[in-house]
Parts: C-alpha cells; structure tokens; sequence
C-alpha cells in the first residue's frame, strides 16, 4: 500500500484546514473527509467502463474527484447549480453581518445594460449574451455600486486532474471570463472596471483574488471604535492601546470568518455532489 500526500498549505488552499467555527454551522466530519478527498486526488472512482471512461457521462474520468466535480452526467450539474445559489446566499448573509453603515445589499439581479451602454451586436444574440444581461447581485459601498457575478469553477475536461490541484487556478480563469464576457457585451470604461466583480471560488474552495478584494473592502469599511458605548455597527477593539495593528487584526479575523464561512457551503456542497455522484455510479455499475 502506497499513500501519498499532495501537500498545498498556502494560507488560501488550506482554509479548511483551519475550519473552526463558522458563524453558520461546522463542518461535519463527512464534509471534511470529502475536502480532503477533492484537495489530495484520492482515487475514489471505482466503477469504470472500459478502464478509463464514466459510466455516467462517457467521457475520460480519472479516478480522482476531479471529474465529479466536473460531470456532466445526469443530475449531477444540477448539485452545483444548488452549490452556486448557496454560495451566494453566503456572500450576500456575511456581507450584511458586517452592518457596515455605508454599505447596501440590494434585492434581485442587476441590468448590466442599466450601468453600461450595450455594444452593438450584429448577428444574431448568441445563448451567452442572454446570460449576461444581469449581474447576480448589486452591492453599494460608499455611494459606488459593484454587480458581483458569482462563480464557482470547476476544473475544465481538458486539464481536469492538474487544474484542481493547482490552488486558484480555476478561481483566476473563472474571473478572467466573465470579465471578458462582460466587456465584450458591454462598454465598461477603465475607470468603472472595479465595479465589476467575478466573485470566483474554485471548486475545491480557494477564494478568486477578486473576490477576497471584495471581501476586504467590505471589512474595511466597519467603522473603528475604541469602546462600545455608541451602537454596534461599529468594530471594536477591546485593547486600550487601539493601536493601528489592533484594528488591523481585527479587521482580518473578521475577513477570515466571512472566507471561513464562504468556503464551508462549498465543502458541504461538495460533499453532497460526490454522494450524489458516487451512489449514481454504483447504481449504474450494478445495473451492467
Ligand atoms: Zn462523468
């Protein structure tokens, strides 16, 4: 027996690692071994056709999670449709909890074509520019409103085992396109490109740079206060010296909770796709 240990302990591709205590729930032992499962390339798909195919969708698979995560199979994308919606739910709960006086959480999906002029398409509209007429979700911070896309990538077929094991990777090409999707439909001037937000999470976790940008700029904007004798939208520092490290500090174990919290409905989300996947392929096994 061999075991082999795929080791990737950058602060962001082992956040799970530190799990702790969300403020919405823990992550349950079956949640956790599943994570593991996904980061280390554990072979853990045993019932094949022809060696190296899945009985699910017939295309090359692996034995590794990589390709679950990435089946499209019957049923299976619809779990990371459901993945997705969580996510964004998540997003938008962690970002209100900061109850951050300059900052709004608007309800439903926003008009691109509200914010920016449409560029002029001459063939017929294609099925992605339907897509990518709303953003998922308007935030206003300080008077400016971002339109935050959310997305959780998957590896794509072609580089399926590498890229889940390359920490932000797929995050880093999710935010990529869809910033290109939208300025191809769209006239969106250099000084606005901020505004937009592909709020990228690879499949296995790791938070897109963009989106931890986000994140931060919603932490920053908590007004800082020494005592908390005057409401509580306010950050507090209980050290007396309220030095600029303290806020600092606290500011980043509260962006660490919120990341925490994040990456805790992509592993439960996760762990559900695999068993769902998992019981799938043995059914069809059986059924041969
Ligand atoms: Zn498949």
């Amino acid at each position: 027996m061999q075991a082999i240990q795929r080791s990737s302990m950058g602060r962001e591709s082992a956040l799970f690692l530190e799990y702790r205590r969300g403020f919405r729930g823990e992550l349950s032992d079956s949640h956790f071994d599943a994570a593991i499962i996904v980061r280390s390339g554990y072979p853990i798909i045993s019932h094949r056709v022809n060696d190296n195919q899945c009985a699910i969708c017939n295309l090359p698979c692996g034995r590794s999670a990589a390709h679950i995560l990435a089946c499209n199979g019957q049923g299976i994308p619809a779990g990371r449709t459901i993945r997705h919606t969580h996510v964004q739910d998540e997003v938008l709960v962690v970002v209100k909890s900061a109850k951050s006086p300059s900052v709004h959480v608007h309800s439903g999906a926003p008009d691109y074509s509200d914010y920016f002029t449409k560029k002029v398409v001459t063939a017929n509209e294609t099925n992605a520019d339907a897509t990518n007429r709303f953003a998922d979700a308007c935030i206003t911070i300080n008077g400016d409103d971002y339109l935050l896309d959310f997305n959780v990538s998957g590896p794509a077929q072609t580089v399926l085992a590498q890229a889940i094991l390359s920490t932000g990777a797929m995050a880093k090409s999710g935010e990529d396109r869809k910033t290109r999707l939208v300025r191809a439909q769209y006239h969106v001037p250099d000084s606005k490109l901020h505004t937009i937000v592909p709020f990228a999470l690879d499949a296995t976790g790791t938070f897109g740079s963009r989106a931890t940008k986000f994140l931060k700029t919603i932490v920053n904007s908590i007004p800082i206060s020494g005592d908390d004798d005057d409401g509580d939208n306010e950050l507090v520092v209980d050290d007396h010296d309220g030095g600029a490290n303290e806020f600092a500090g606290a500011r980043s174990s509260i962006l660490w909770r919120f990341k925490e919290s994040i990456v805790a409905v992509v592993l439960r989300k996760n762990a559900s796709i695999l068993r769902n996947y998992l019981r799938k392929m043995g059914a069809s096994a059986s059924d041969g």
